[in-house]
């Protein structure tokens, strides 16, 4: 029988996606649990690649590099700013990154990393030991001195870290308990993990429902709530540290336009928002962080030992 992959719960309500963001318009059956609200694809598509096209799709973009005296003033900027706590023009990525930074030789993966331009600015921050792990990157390749890329999957990784990173990755893959324990298995004694992630039992799921942006099927394959994710957890060998809400304009402006019958890609959003419109979504949003109320969360966990 089905179950929630979060709680296990077996009362599960099931309603139809379309695929929207490319405007295929095909049709998927997800599951909400009715005890902890997380969501699920009821059955995940043999063949996902026809909803990850090449063109444009993120792993399949350059990585751009900075010359030297931007690489000096990067790494100048990283260390007023994690040594000293000065932020003047700090990295727009810095609230999750002060939480998750010891010391700059820590070594670090980023798995489903794309093109690996998080990680390359890290780099160019002054950080010694990143990995970038993505089988869906053409070749492995060493980037610079403590910075590569591997067209792997995590457990076929044959190196320890003491921090792993999913940033959006988490929601692409089938099963959430399986993760964890490759995570856990990867991870230093004390190692930390940080997994950003859509929330389910958002604000927005319940105002947009089936047109909510961050829904995305058939590509998130599982999206956990706050009570899914706690419940994963407690059986996982890991502590939640802390849940930060770091949802954007995206989920209204992403989701009016699902509600008026566009797809996402090829949009230009000044065609459809004034700036005002816009600056409304973002401080709203913000609103919606504070009260707990946002679509996506970054998990701060920590292996117990
Ligand atoms: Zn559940």
């Amino acid at each position: 029988m089905a179950s929630c992959k979060f709680c296990g719960g077996e009362d599960l309500r099931e309603f139809i996606a379309q695929e929207k963001m490319l405007g295929l318009g095909e049709s998927f059956v997800y599951q909400e649990c009715l005890s902890c609200q997380s969501l699920q694809i009821k059955e995940v598509p043999k063949d996902l690649s026809p909803y990850y096209p090449s063109e444009g799709y993120y792993s399949f973009i350059p990585l751009v590099k900075s010359g030297s005296l931007r690489l000096f003033l990067k790494k100048l900027r990283m260390r007023m700013f994690l040594d000293l706590g000065i932020s003047w023009k700090s990295p727009s990525y810095g609230y999750w990154l002060k939480r998750i930074h010891r010391k700059f030789e820590d070594a670090i993966a980023d798995v489903g990393c794309g093109n690996g331009q998080l990680l390359y600015e890290l780099h160019a921050g002054g950080f010694r030991n990143l990995t970038g792990i993505d089988p869906f990157l053409s070749e492995s390749s060493q980037i610079a001195p403590g910075f590569k890329l591997v067209k792997s999957k995590l457990e076929e990784v044959d190196q320890k870290f003491d921090v792993i990173m999913m940033h959006h990755s988490f929601e692409h893959l089938e099963n959430p308990e399986e993760e964890l324990k490759r995570c856990y298995n990867s991870l230093n004694p004390g190692g930390r993990l940080l997994i950003r992630t859509p929330l389910a039992n958002c604000e927005a799921w319940r105002e947009f429902g089936e047109n909510w942006v961050q829904l995305d099927a058939p590509r998130h394959l599982i999206i956990p709530s706050l009570k899914g994710f706690q419940s994963l957890v407690s059986k996982s060998g890991f502590r939640l540290k802390e849940v930060f809400f770091d949802s954007t304009g995206f989920q209204f402006w992403g989701s009016r336009l699902y509600e008026k019958g566009f797809k996402l890609a090829g949009q230009n959003l000044a065609d459809h928002f004034s700036k005002k419109e816009l600056d409304g979504f973002n401080k709203k949003a913000l609103q919606y962080n504070q009260e707990g109320k946002g679509d996506q969360v970054c998990f701060f966990l920590e292996r117990v030992d």
